[in-house]
């Protein structure tokens, strides 16, 4: 199907065919295969069985990878790859401002492996440059990152760690595979926590590595001891998930480029980050790398309790995750950052009066008038 678009490949591409002409893909609930007269030793923790393959195949089709996993979440996704790259002794390095889950893991995790790691200060190629050191092995970043959506030059990223010999991974979960294709900039290695965009009902955790066969069978090697594949029924699901991504993300983009608009001309709001903004300092580099802007975007609110100001809202809820058809708030602050500390939330500059929104697939106008009316207060 490699000649098809993003909308084909999202209903069609990996779909397997069962006995009966059934339309979708049969789920294989067995953790026990038979092996005698086959080579195949199939086993939902070795990430081979049909429900993964499927998913695997789309998602890599979508990312223009050779190959992937499939994880039980998006931190396993995140640990799984880092740990199978990294060695006692290497550095990585990561970019300023990323989802507060992954820093938390690099903040308790790593120096019991003896792994080292640099937060930048800033995200410009020089930062990243400046900080390389003769045992850097991976440079970790999140485009749109979590939750200031800043934007790092996913060109300039790869190309430094080709000449310095070590691997680029991003976390692609914000721009979701249709707004933003990562290895077609060079980047080595894409992750995704599949519990946003591509589950998108608020009802699925999972998350996906794609990449090319070599990296993919090194990070398999200690994937299958770490033990966290998804199970086929989530597999199902996921993949029915993804059959609407497009028209989904499409929406949420559309959507949340209204909003945003809308929020820059307030008087009651501080400061708003959307990277379609042409006041957002990384949106030159998005517009060449991003085909759509996607559905999150951040905002300060200016001397108003937020707490009341999410209470008063009426059709968007204030609620944790991100990333499904229904609009979420959350004050990053007391949910995806709370693990973080005050200073290293200030040095990414993430304010306590900050509030994140994911924007669903509702009429734009509704949600517009809803934010609206809770800004009188
Ligand atoms: N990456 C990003 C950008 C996220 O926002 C999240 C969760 O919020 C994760 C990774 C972790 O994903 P999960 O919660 O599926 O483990």
């Amino acid at each position: 199907m490699k000649n098809h678009s993003k909308s084909t490949l999202c209903v069609h591409e990996g779909q397997m065919a069962d006995e009966y002409r059934g339309i979708n893909t049969p789920i294989f609930a067995s953790t026990s295969y038979g092996y005698l007269d086959t080579e195949d030793r199939l086993y939902p923790r070795y990430f081979n069985i049909p429900n993964q393959r499927v998913l695997i195949q789309k998602l890599a089709a979508l990312e223009k990878a050779e190959n992937g996993l499939i994880f039980s979440s998006g931190m396993a996704a995140v640990s799984t790859a880092l740990l199978s790259l990294m060695s006692k002794g290497d550095h990585c390095i990561f970019q300023n401002g990323l989802y507060g889950g992954t820093l938390h893991f690099a903040n308790e995790e790593f120096q019991r492996f003896g792994l080292e790691y640099t937060v930048l200060k800033n995200n410009n190629i020089q930062s990243f440059e400046a900080a390389m050191r003769t045992n850097t092995r991976v440079v970790f970043v999140e485009s749109p990152s979590n939750p200031l959506l800043s934007i790092v030059d996913l060109e300039a990223v790869s190309k430094l760690c080709r000449q310095k010999n070590c691997v680029s991974v991003i976390d692609n979960t914000f721009a979701s595979p249709v707004n933003q294709n990562p290895l077609e900039f060079g980047i080595d290695i894409v992750l995704h926590s599949a519990t946003k965009y591509l589950g998108g009902h608020s009802d699925i955790t999972a998350g996906a590595v794609l990449s090319n066969n070599q990296y993919i069978k090194r990070i398999t090697q200690s994937a299958l001891s770490f033990g966290g594949s998804l199970n086929a029924l989530m597999c199902y699901l996921l993949e029915r998930s993804i059959k609407t991504l497009t028209i989904r993300v499409e929406k949420q983009n559309q959507n949340a480029g209204m909003i945003a608009d809308f929020l820059y001309e307030r008087p009651e709001i501080d400061a708003v980050y959307y990277p379609g903004l042409k006041s957002h300092k990384g949106h030159e580099i998005a517009k060449r790398q991003m085909t759509g802007y996607g559905g999150m975007l951040s905002f300060e609110l200016k001397n108003q309790d937020i707490t009341a100001f999410q209470k008063r809202l009426q059709l968007i809820k204030p609620a944790m995750s991100l990333g499904g058809i229904e609009s979420t708030i959350c004050a990053p602050v007391t949910t995806s950052h709370r693990l973080v500390s005050k200073k290293e939330r200030e040095e990414e500059g993430i304010k306590d009066n900050l509030l994140r929104l994911s924007v669903g697939i509702e009429d734009s106008i509704d949600l517009i008038r809803d934010i609206e009316q809770a800004l009188h207060n």
